[in-house]
């Protein structure tokens, strides 16, 4: 058994895809499971809250983390049974966009619409991370957790990680319960892409039955070609959930907006595309201080550099704020802020 890695006062300006200037009151780097029963012996020991973080690419962090911040870093493959369909786990802290191309040039199927989401495979099932009309709860069979209620580890079904839309237990039922330490996915063998989204239908146009390598990498280009990656620009991708709306509602924003951009949802409501409610309000591109909307996508919220929390706050009460003045919809952050 490896002792944990404390480090007091730590940057975390490499670990928020935002590249806010970030310091951790204490640092613990987990990179095998049984390092558990030492952090939760140091969290009872110190009182400390804990922050669980994965890339920080979800996340809106304050200039000072007090506590503990726990960087997931549990890495290893393991393939448990491989037929028509595989099962396989991935460690919490592997690369999730590493862990899609992986998983193709093995020949296993399904993750290629979920290609270049920033972050680890550990926060993936947080916010049921999705893309381009796939969701990571079409492919979960079972998540690996640390219950810090029940103290053990052991594995959730995917019925059990209540998935929805951007939400799951570990975002909303049960915030701060469990600490993901392994996803095990439900792969295909046989090629069966998706690609209703229009983007990636145009993109696609002159292949007529393309594979999953090719979807894969029409992705990768609509995306790079759209989303600025933080890298070079710092952004938390979209920083507003869209609005789910009763058809009602969307039928009087209808009448009073002819170029709505809304899809019909199952369940017979409607779903708003938040990046179109921002740009119709003017605010495509506005820069407030060292942050401001994307040129491209209004929907991504950027650091032009030397932002904060504060200035991400200010500027998404402006968007909120005339978004729910014009359309009558209030716009929810979907990136978590903390503390
Ligand atoms: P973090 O930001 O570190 O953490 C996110 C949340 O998960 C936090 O609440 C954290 O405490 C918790 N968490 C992290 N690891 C664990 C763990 N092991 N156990 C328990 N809790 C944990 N999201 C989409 O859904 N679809 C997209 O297409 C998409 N595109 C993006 C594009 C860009 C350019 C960016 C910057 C972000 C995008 N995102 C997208 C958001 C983000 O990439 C995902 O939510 C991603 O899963 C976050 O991973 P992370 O490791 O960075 O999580
Ligand atoms: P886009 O393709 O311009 O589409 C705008 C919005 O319309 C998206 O939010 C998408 O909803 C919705 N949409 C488009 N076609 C749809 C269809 N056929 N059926 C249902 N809904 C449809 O969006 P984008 O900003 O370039 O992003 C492309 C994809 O990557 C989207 O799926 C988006 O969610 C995902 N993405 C997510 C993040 C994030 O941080 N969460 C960041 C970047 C990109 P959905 O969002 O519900 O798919």
């Amino acid at each position: 058994m490896t002792g944990l890695n404390i480090e007091a006062g730590a940057s975390l300006k490499h670990l928020n895809s935002f590249g806010f200037e970030v310091t951790a009151e204490t640092l613990i780097t987990l990179t095998e499971r049984s390092q558990l029963p030492l952090l939760m012996a140091h969290l009872a020991q110190s009182g400390d809250e804990l922050l669980l973080l994965g890339g920080g690419s979800n996340l809106v962090l304050a200039p000072f983390v007090p506590g503990t911040v726990c960087h997931m870093a549990i890495t290893g493959w393991n393939l448990i049974e491989q037929d028509e369909s595989c099962l396989l786990q991935v460690g919490a802290g592997e690369n999730w966009h590493d862990t899609v191309a992986r998983t193709l040039d093995e020949g296993w199927y399904g993750l290629e619409n979920l290609a270049l989401i920033p972050g680890t495979v550990g926060a993936a099932p947080v916010q049921n991370i999705g893309a381009y009309g796939v969701e990571l709860k079409d492919r979960v069979n079972r998540v690996e957790v640390y219950d810090r209620e029940m103290h053990r580890l052991y594995w959730r079904s995917a019925d059990e990680c209540e998935f929805a839309y951007r939400d799951s237990i570990f975002k909303s039922g049960a915030p701060g319960r469990f600490i993901i330490t392994a996803v095990e996915f439900r792969l295909s063998r046989k090629a069966r892409v998706a690609i209703d989204y229009a983007p990636l239908q145009a993109e696609l146009s002159g292949i007529a039955d393309p594979s999953p390598q090719q979807v894969f990498e029409a992705v990768c280009r609509v995306r790079r070609s759209k989303l600025p990656s933080p890298k070079q620009l710092g952004n938390a991708g979209s920083f507003f959930k869209n609005p789910i709306v009763t058809a009602e509602q969307c039928a009087q924003l209808r009448a009073r907006e002819s170029e709505l951009v809304y899809f019909a949802e199952p369940s017979g409501r409607c779903k708003l595309a938040a990046g179109w409610l921002i740009d119709r309000c003017g605010l495509k591109g506005v820069r407030q201080g060292a942050v401001g909307t994307y040129p491209k996508q209004a929907l991504v919220l950027v650091n032009w550099g030397g932002g904060d929390r504060e200035a991400v706050e200010l500027l998404a009460e402006r968007i909120q704020q005339q978004v729910q003045e014009r359309f009558g919809v209030m716009l929810e952050p979907e990136p978590r802020f903390y503390p």
